[in-house]
C-alpha cells in the first residue's frame, strides 16, 4: 500500500528543492510522476521554484473547488494515455494551501489507488497558527519528516515572521495578496520570534479569540462508511 508522506517546513528550507530532486530521483529510476499545486500560489506562476535556480513546470494546478480526487483521476488517465506508461507518484507543493478536504483525498489517492503522495508544505503562518491543509497532513499523514533551515542566530527556523517595507507585522491574513506592498518572510527560531514579536506567539495571547468548531466538517466519508 501506497503511502501520504508530508514534509514540512519554515519557508526556504528547500522544499521546493527537495521536490525537485524527488521527481528527478523517480524518473532517473525510469518511473513516471505529476507534480501539482495550488493555484494561490503565484510565486512562480505555473511552475515550481526552487532557491537554488531549477525551476519545472507543474503538470496541473488545483483550485480551492476542485474535487481532487476526480482531478487526479483525469489527470493520471490522459498522462498514461499520452504517455503509454503507468504513473508512480504525485508530488505536491504549497500543500498547506489545499483544503481539508482536498488532503483527504491525498490520503484516499494514496490508500485506495495505491499511488504515493509527496505532500510539501509550511507548517504554520505568520502568527504561528496552523494552516488548514497543514493541519490536515499532520494528523493523517503516514510519515512526517521535518526539512530544516537556520535561523539569524544560528538556531533551528521553526517560525515564518511576516515583513512588509521592511517591518515586522504580526497581524493581519494568513495569506497576503496586496498589490504594491512589499511583503516577504523570514524563518526564525523561538526566540528570535518572541523578541520581534513582544514575548508573544499567537492570536490568543494577543487577545484575539480563534473561532472555534469552523476547522472539520463532520460529516460522515462515504469511503469510509
Ligand atoms: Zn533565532
Amino acid at each position: 500500500m501506497a503511502k501520504l508522506y508530508f514534509r514540512y517546513g519554515a519557508m526556504n528550507s528547500g522544499k521546493s528543492t527537495n521536490m525537485l530532486q524527488a521527481a528527478f530521483n523517480y524518473e532517473e529510476r525510469g518511473q513516471q510522476v505529476l507534480l501539482t499545486k495550488p493555484q494561490i500560489d503565484t510565486k512562480g506562476d505555473t511552475a515550481i521554484v526552487s532557491r537554488l535556480g531549477v525551476t519545472r513546470p507543474v503538470d496541473f494546478l488545483i483550485t480551492p473547488q476542485d474535487d481532487l480526487w476526480d482531478l487526479f483521476t483525469q489527470k493520471r488517465a490522459q498522462f498514461e494515455a499520452k504517455t503509454g506508461k503507468p504513473l508512480n507518484c504525485l508530488l505536491v507543493d504549497e500543500a498547506q494551501f489545499l483544503t481539508e478536504a482536498q488532503i483527504d483525498d491525498l490520503l484516499r489517492i494514496a490508500i485506495l489507488k495505491d499511488i504515493p503522495v509527496l505532500a510539501y508544505g509550511i507548517r504554520t503562518d505568520f502568527q504561528t497558527v496552523a494552516f488548514p491543509g497543514s493541519r490536515r497532513l499532520l494528523e493523517i499523514a503516514h510519515s512526517l519528516e521535518e526539512l530544516k533551515t537556520i535561523c539569524r542566530c544560528g538556531r533551528k527556523a521553526v517560525f515564518n515572521t511576516r515583513m512588509v517595507d521592511g517591518q515586522y507585522i504580526f497581524d493581519g491574513d494568513q495569506v497576503a495578496i496586496e498589490d504594491g506592498v512589499d511583503v516577504v518572510y523570514e524563518s526564525l527560531c523561538g526566540a528570535c520570534y518572541l523578541e520581534e514579536s513582544g514575548g508573544k506567539f499567537n492570536r490568543t495571547q494577543r487577545g484575539q479569540s480563534v473561532p472555534l468548531g469552523t476547522a472539520y466538517d463532520s460529516g460522515p466519508d462515504a469511503d469510509f462508511a
